[in-house]
């Protein structure tokens, strides 16, 4: 059993990533959709709106129109698309949010700190979140059925709100809750680079006690957020985290094989 997430960043090739999940059984597929997200909230004159807390993660403010429009793009657009290129390889996919059926539940975050212009700031109305629970016994039922659930944010809180939440966090959180062996966590980039700009200066292995100090030094931006995910993984007890690059032909089994940065 694993869970793996793919990114929504320029240059994935999501045609040969489902060619090669096709291979696989028992998986749970997670997925991003940033890029055409800022494509599409620009085009309607809506760009988003990044934040930074004062913990130094950048993530996307969600007031109630990103979050529709966010809907669009994830549950819509990139989910649908990839439940069709399943179906296409004889995966029987069923594409979900995490509100559906409320497979991933938690609270709403009441205030936020941020950081803006060097300066610290309470931000209140932002439409995001914490997972704290997943609904297991689904997920579960779904895949004792050979259906393969292909979920995506948002998550809804317990007042019944939905709330934003991070792809690769809700993935670690499912991965831990299925009790699963390994989460994948594939980009446009080949794994935790020690410069973002050379795909050559892959780090291959992290030790999980290490990963603080990798995040401070080598991780910027949402690629924090990862190696955050993986830690949340690891201390769930999942056995290893695996990252790796999702531009080319069967990135998944070159992920498993090694090719990425293994976190363990
Ligand atoms: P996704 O949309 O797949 O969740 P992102 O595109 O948000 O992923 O995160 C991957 C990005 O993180 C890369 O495209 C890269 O620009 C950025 N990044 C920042 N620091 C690093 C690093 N040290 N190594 C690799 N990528 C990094």
């Amino acid at each position: 059993m694993f869970v793996i997430k793919v990114g929504g960043s320029q240059g994935i090739d999501y045609d040969a990533f489902v060619r090669d999940l096709a291979q696989y059984r028992d998986y749970v597929l997670v997925h991003g959709g940033s890029s055409p997200l800022e494509e599409i909230a620009t085009k309607l004159g809506k760009p988003p709106v990044f934040i930074t807390s004062v913990s130094g993660f950048t993530s996307r403010y969600t007031d109630r129109e990103t979050l529709e429009i966010f809907n669009m793009v994830y549950a819509g657009k990139m989910n649908k698309m990839l439940v069709e290129k399943l179906q296409q390889v004889g995966v029987n996919a069923i594409g979900l949010t995490g509100m559906d059926g409320r497979i991933l539940e938690g609270r709403q975050k009441e205030a936020l700190k941020i950081i803006e212009n060097g300066r610290k700031k309470i931000l209140r109305g932002d439409l995001s979140g914490i997972i704290e629970r997943v609904n297991t016994p689904l997920l579960r039922l779904l895949l004792d059925h050979g259906y393969t659930p292909v979920l995506t944010p948002p998550a809804i809180s317990y007042e019944g709100v939905a709330i934003n939440v991070d792809g690769d966090r809700c993935a670690a959180q499912i991965a831990v809750a299925l009790r699963a062996e390994r989460l994948v966590i594939l980009s446009n980039v080949p794994g935790l680079l020690r410069n973002p700009q050379d795909f050559h200066s892959l780090i291959e292995r992290i030790a999980r006690d290490q990963i603080e100090e990798f995040i401070q030094t080598y991780a910027r931006g949402s690629m924090k957020k990862k190696l955050l995910s993986a830690k949340e993984a690891l201390d769930g007890g999942v056995k290893e985290v695996l990252l790796g690059g999702a531009r080319g032909e069967a990135p998944l089994t070159k992920t498993l094989q090694g090719m990425g940065t293994r976190i363990l």
